[in-house]
């Protein structure tokens, strides 16, 4: 396990979709633990409420999918805390394996619904409760190793998390004049829920386990060998991005994938 980077969040309110595991559950613990005020925010209950509980922060029912879900959970911040300081959108899914000669349109409908539109959502109503309070707030979104290289991921998931880019830098244009940064994160190869049941279809192996997964990603998913992804990696990239340290970063894709993208190892 990582040590937790201690980037300041005193005070701080922070809506984290997708939060009751994995990265988001990761990312709320960090929050809370440098001092924010943590809503979870997630379609999975019993563990968001259970973790909501054990850090002092509070728990919503939200499909972002759903436009007024995603309404109700920044209400929730203001009504709670009088404000909202960070908007964490992280919910995302996987899938469809399929090639792009059997891809339906309903395939991507359905994904872009939730890992494009629960974005849109997300930003929209964060920047609507920060401006008309007038705070320097800050949007991190979660986009992916995929969105950069071509074949980590299916189509649809290529294509959302490519399109979390775009509308993350087109509104950090819109937004930068209220002092309100957009930026995202491009995580590559984390053990979570979502990774381990890819890998377990792909590699048709039922058995697989999150510390194989790190093992495959510690041999040959990073620059960084014998060192596989955390959550908490991504936790400390989203708790940066949220701090005053990184008070002049805004339209960035932070990628948080041990050097991946940026070329190949096979001469080291
Ligand atoms: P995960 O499956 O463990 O967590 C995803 C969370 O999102 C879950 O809590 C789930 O209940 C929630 N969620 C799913 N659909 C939702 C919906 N409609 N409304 C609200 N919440 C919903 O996976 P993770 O790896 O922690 O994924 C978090 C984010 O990180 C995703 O956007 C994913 O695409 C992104 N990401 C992950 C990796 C990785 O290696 N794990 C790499 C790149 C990007």
């Amino acid at each position: 396990m990582v040590a937790l980077a201690t980037h300041p969040q005193k005070g701080k309110v922070a809506v984290i979709t997708g939060g009751a595991r994995g990265i988001g559950a990761a990312t709320a613990k960090a929050f809370a633990e440098n001092g924010a005020h943590v809503i979870i925010a997630d379609i999975l209950d019993e563990p968001g409420t259970k973790l909501a509980d054990s850090i002092c922060g509070r728990y919503t029912h939200c499909d972002v999918s759903n436009e007024s879900d995603v309404e109700r959970a920044i209400r929730l911040a203001v009504d709670w805390k009088g404000r909202l300081d960070v908007m964490f959108n992280n919910a995302g899914i996987s899938g469809p394996d399929c090639s792009i000669t059997n891809l339906k349109t309903d395939h991507l409908t359905s994904l872009l619904a939730i890992n494009l539109n629960g974005v849109m959502h997300g930003i929209k109503h964060a920047a609507r409760a920060m401006i008309e309070r007038e705070i320097r707030g800050t949007i991190i979104c979660s986009s992916s190793s995929a969105a950069i290289m071509g074949g980590l991921a299916s189509h649809a998931y290529t294509l959302s998390k490519e399109a979390i880019l775009g509308l993350a830098r087109s509104t950090a244009c819109e937004l930068g004049v209220h002092g309100i940064r957009v930026n995202c994160i491009s995580p590559h190869g984390v053990p979570s829920e979502m990774l381990v049941s890819g890998f377990r279809r792909v590699l048709g192996n039922p058995d697989l386990q999150p510390e194989d997964v790190s093992n495959i990603v510690g041999e040959r998913g990073s620059l960084l060998r014998g060192r596989g992804a955390s959550v908490e990696d991504v936790a400390q990239g989203v708790l940066f991005l949220a701090s005053d340290d990184a008070g002049f970063i805004t339209g960035h894709n932070l990628v948080i994938d041990g050097g991946y993208t940026s070329g190949n190892n096979q001469m080291s």
